[in-house]
């Protein structure tokens, strides 16, 4: 895979007219990235502005979500939302889904005339792919405004519409990472009276931590959110300490379920666990963190390999039609089979976790490539 692109989205809410796409050679980036297609987004009724990337097709349909984001400049929505749809071909590729890598990036602008006349034109691009990229929630846009985007297309799942519980199906998924790595550092993959330090206690660090005290082990948490802390506390007994002295607790295992970028080379210098398995998207703040941890003996279970519970659900419902309990526990299966083939990797070839992750993903596009990549839906 070539050079990924990185931006961390900030700052205050330009017009798209300040925004600008700014020498980047679009072609170029296509050719360097691997991607199928971008298409811009563009309804000035409305004030609809962005972009949909659909990175790879070879497995199947792309699905990744949409979000609504205030960016500094246009070429910093597509770079985000390049890396974004480049991480999902990965998480379904190695989570053995039929389905590829696509993301959507709405601009958060002060010209946004009509909120929910916007997601209805979103919602009609997302239709115009003719199920060629399926779409669902992220960061900016409530369950409410996907049900809007819903009202025209029929390839966008509202999450309220779900049956199933999809923190919960990730929660089994981190469950199954971590009792891969517990093993693979010799520790035996029971969970019976461990110590794992869980970090953020919103949908997925309250699941997790409840499953863990269930398996008999000991948590110990942080939530910058004091009243969220106190209340996961006192419904599952997990002893709490301050978000800030989370890296220095003495544990078996460490597991990110706040924001991303949390591992950095100053994070990962004060752990005191032998490894880390979590929810949290993008926790490596920079590569190289990878290969630190390795250094430093402390086993970094990937992210998406990790993590891939909801989608795996949603693809399954959306392309499969199917979905039944059964698969819950069977997630945790899988999530445990696949982190363990990653260490055995790591530990043969040397190579830090993460890297061995993205060559198993990036391995399991080639055997279709060589016939036909890209995915047409059948009408
Ligand atoms: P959430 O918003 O419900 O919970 C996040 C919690 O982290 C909040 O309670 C927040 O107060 C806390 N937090 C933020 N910064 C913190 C810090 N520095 N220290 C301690 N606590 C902090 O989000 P969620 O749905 O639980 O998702 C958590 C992570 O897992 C995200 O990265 C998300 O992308 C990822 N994830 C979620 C799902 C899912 O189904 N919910 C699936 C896959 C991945």
């Amino acid at each position: 895979m070539a050079r990924m692109v990185t931006y961390n989205a900030r700052s205050a809410k330009p017009h798209p007219e300040t925004a600008h796409l700014s020498g980047i050679d679009v072609l170029a980036l296509m050719r360097d990235q691997e991607l199928e297609q971008i298409v811009a987004l563009n309804d000035p009724a409305t004030g609809l502005s962005g972009f949909v990337v659909i990175h790879d097709t070879t497995r199947g349909p792309a699905i990744g979500g949409c979000r609504l984001w205030s960016y500094p400049t246009a070429d910093a929505a597509l770079e985000d939302a390049i890396r974004l749809a480049v991480a999902m071909t990965r998480k379904c590729a190695l989570a053995g889904l039929n389905a590829g890598g696509g993301k959507g990036v709405l601009i958060d602008h002060a010209g946004i005339k009509d909120r929910a006349g916007m997601l209805r034109a979103m919602g009609r691009y997302v239709e115009s792919f003719g199920g060629r990229f399926y779409t669902s929630g992220d960061l900016g846009l409530s369950g409410a405004d996907i049900a809007r985007m819903r009202e025209t297309s029929r390839y966008v799942a509202v999450p309220d519409d779900r049956k199933l519980d999809l923190a919960g199906a990730t929660a089994w998924g981190v469950l199954g990472g971590m009792r891969a790595t517990l093993a693979a550092a010799g520790l035996g993959r029971s969970l019976q009276g461990r110590r794992v330090v869980v970090q953020g206690l919103g949908a997925m660090g309250a699941r997790v931590a409840a499953l863990l005290v269930k398996e008999g082990a000991t948590v110990i948490a942080a939530d910058t959110d004091a009243a969220v802390a106190e209340r996961v506390a006192s419904s599952t007994g997990a002893r709490l300490v301050a978000p800030e002295d989370v890296w220095d607790q003495a544990a078996d295992l460490f597991c990110p379920c706040a924001t991303s970028g949390v591992l950095t080379s100053e994070t990962a210098a004060r752990l005191r666990v032998r490894g880390v398995v979590g929810a949290a998207n993008n926790q490596l703040d920079a590569p190289e963190v990878d290969a630190e941890l390795m250094r430093r003996g402390v086993l970094y279970a990937p992210d998406y390999a990790v993590n891939s519970g909801a989608i795996t659900l949603t693809a399954r419902e959306f392309l499969e039609r199917r979905s039944d309990l059964r698969d819950i526990a069977a997630l945790g299966e899988r999530v445990e089979e696949t982190v363990t083939r990653i260490f055995e990797t790591s530990a043969r070839t040397g190579n830090p976790p993460q890297q061995v992750a993205d060559r198993l993903a990036d391995d399991a596009l080639v055997r279709p490539r060589s016939t036909e990549r890209q995915f047409w839906p059948l009408r």
